[in-house]
């Protein structure tokens, strides 16, 4: 069988990714398969791809009631014949899906999980020639996931049912742990096991510190003008008030949050497939859902509670493949926030857990060591030392010795009894004459007015690395008093330096060097403007996501490939037979129009 020759006529595709072709193969041959590949890897194609060689019926199982018209708009798009049944339909729709599903009309069918509870749904699927299932989103499955569905564990009893019937699961989260999970719950058997690179290479981190969030968060989004990116907020009043701020220097931007009515929350996300506002800002509740393959920048205004949700959210941003970029905002205050929270939870097993994830997520955000490689040794990957595309292997960097004021600083910490906070230790070493200072001596230490040739800024920013470096920390159980840890006696006994570092960003696109060979690529930008525009408009009168006609990257190759004729469209990545036919008779007279044929 031809598998290349199904990916370019349904999917206009040329190429298999990773994996994608041994995933296909083991199912066709009734192989049980778990995949763990990141956002934008490609797993859809992965079981639509085989419901179109079996003669029967594939069932896909995935969690979000909201994203299944969207999934299967797609599919029909490419000449599937999909649909799905979930409770947003009403009771004739569905029973109008359930007798072409009869009828053999139907060969991919999208399932909410909620179905596979009711009573005696297994026995009812069983009169339907199932031939493969697909469980997306398999993580859901697992409760050490961060989406546990209860829903899920009903899925173990697919084996029960279609004992002979392969089984398929697919999730983006690379723990080992959901892995044995996934399989155990699913009971699959033999599986091929596929655990993909979860190395973003479209993706360029930043991390930078925080200091007026929203004037930073502004700037960034000015810098990527009119393209679509998502600001993660940790609370939702910083949700609205980032929203709220964005709109008043001109921004297309809206709020996210599970405050809000549900309604709204749909029409927003709707929006945003559309392409008619830009940002969203968002708690983490803007999640899973996101189908939209033209994000361009997702930003975190706080620091993220884990690794796994930072990837997880980051990864939203480019899953067409091209370049985008992931902005991370991190303050010593963000931490101290993060704590609070930690030091309020009751399940010891519970606060063991994201005390952990806040260390290795603080560490991530201040060490100076290539991002991508913290990332990949998060999930036990190699990684080359410099990944080339992110802040700290393209940044100038300058390392300052800041030695001596750090042990001035931490001097003045133990002289004064690491009973006060940031501000006082300050005020004593810059020889301040404040009443506290006189109330309790402090003019009389040895440290005080040490640092009289420094400003105060200078002395703000040598404490802020030093617990970012895990030096000293806040106390928060003793009105955040300054308190030395063991790394800072080693500096502050000489035993071990300190640097600080200045950073200068370089020009991030001439760095670029592991980017999707489109995305190097010039076209002409005028037509693509128009074609978008195009695009869009005929997506809003068929009321599907704009990428659901075209994706953006379709698009730029159009503008490439300049099609003339049907021939020469179907070369354009992501055409296929059926999109040629549906599109190629709009697209070809305004791209003719447009070079003047
Ligand atoms: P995910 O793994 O996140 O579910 P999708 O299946 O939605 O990813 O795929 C992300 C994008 O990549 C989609 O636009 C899809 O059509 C595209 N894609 C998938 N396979 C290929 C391929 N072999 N060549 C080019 N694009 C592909
Ligand atoms: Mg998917
Ligand atoms: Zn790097």
């Amino acid at each position: 069988m031809n598998l290349k020759k199904i990916l370019k006529d349904q999917f206009g595709y040329k190429k298999f990714r990773d994996n994608q072709e041994d995933i296909i193969k083991s199912i066709l041959d009734g192989q049980d398969v778990f995949a763990a590949m990141p956002t934008g890897g490609g797993k859809s194609i992965c079981y639509q791809l085989p419901s179109i060689v079996f003669d029967g019926l594939t069932i896909v199982v995935s969690p979000l009631v909201a994203l299944m018209k969207d999934q299967v708009d797609e599919a029909v798009e490419n000449g599937l014949n999909a649909a799905f049944i979930n409770s947003s339909l009403t009771a004739d729709e569905a029973s109008t899906i359930y007798s072409e599903l009869y009828r053999g009309n139907i060969k991919l069918l999208y399932l909410s999980p909620e179905r596979l509870s009711l009573d005696g749904y297994y026995e009812k699927l069983q009169g339907l020639p199932v031939k493969f299932f697909a469980v997306d989103e398999a993580h859901c499955l697992s409760e050490w996931g961060h989406d546990f569905r209860p829903d899920y564990l009903n899925l173990s009893k697919i084996k029960k049912y279609f004992p002979g019937t392969p089984v398929a699961a697919f999730t983006a989260t690379a723990t080992k742990q959901v892995q044995t999970d996934i399989i155990k719950l699913l009971k699959l058997k033999k599986p091929l096991i596929v655990r993909a690179s979860f190395n973003r290479p479209e993706l360029f981190y930043r991390v930078e510190q925080k200091n007026k969030s929203l004037e930073q968060i502004t700037a960034f989004i000015k810098d990527h003008e009119g393209q679509a990116g998502i600001v993660y907020r940790t609370s939702r009043k910083d949700v609205e008030k980032t929203a709220e701020y964005l709109v008043s220097k001109g921004i297309r931007a809206r709020a996210y949050h599970a405050g809000l009515p549900q309604a709204e929350r749909r029409k927003t996300q709707e929006k945003f497939n559309k392409d008619e506002i830009d940002v969203i800002c968002a708690t983490i509740a803007f999640g899973m859902g996101i189908n939209k393959l033209n994000i361009r920048f997702v930003i975190h205004g706080d620091l993220p509670r884990s690794m796994e949700g930072y990837y997880q959210e980051t990864g939203r941003a480019g899953r067409d493949g091209m370049e985008s970029h992931c902005l991370l905002l991190y303050s010593g205050g963000d931490m101290m926030k993060i704590q609070y929270h930690i030091d309020n939870m009751q399940n010891p097993a519970e606060k063991e857990k994201a005390v952990a994830n806040l260390r290795r997520m603080s560490s991530f955000a201040s060490v100076n060591v290539c991002r991508r490689k913290q990332i990949l040794e998060y999930f036990d990957e190699d990684a080359d030392e410099r990944c080339g595309f992110c802040d700290i292997c393209t940044d100038k960097i300058e390392k300052v010795n800041a030695s001596v004021d750090a042990q001035k600083l931490m001097s003045a910490v133990l002289r004064t009894g690491e009973r006060f906070g940031v501000v006082h230790v300050i005020d004593v070493v810059t020889g301040a004459d404040t009443e506290k200072i006189r109330k309790f001596g402090h003019n009389k230490l040895k440290t005080y007015g040490a640092g009289t040739d420094k400003p105060k800024k200078w002395w703000r920013g040598v404490i802020d690395d030093l617990i970012r470096q895990d030096a000293v920390f806040q106390d928060a159980e003793s009105y955040n008093a300054i308190k030395l840890k063991p790394k800072g006696r080693e500096i502050l006994f000489g035993r071990e330096a300190f640097f600080i570092i200045k950073k200068e960003a370089a020009n991030v696109k001439n760095t670029a060097k592991l980017l999707d060979s489109l995305d190097a690529r010039n076209y002409d930008e005028k037509l693509y403007d128009m074609l978008k525009e195009f695009r869009n408009s005929l997506a809003a009168a068929k009321n599907v996501p704009s990428y659901v006609v075209f994706s953006d990257k379709s698009l730029k190759d159009m503008c490439i490939v300049k099609p003339l004729d049907n021939s020469s469209f179907l070369r354009v990545h992501g055409v296929g037979e059926k999109k040629m036919s549906d599109y190629g008779p709009l697209f070809i007279p305004k791209i003719r129009e447009y070079l003047g044929y």
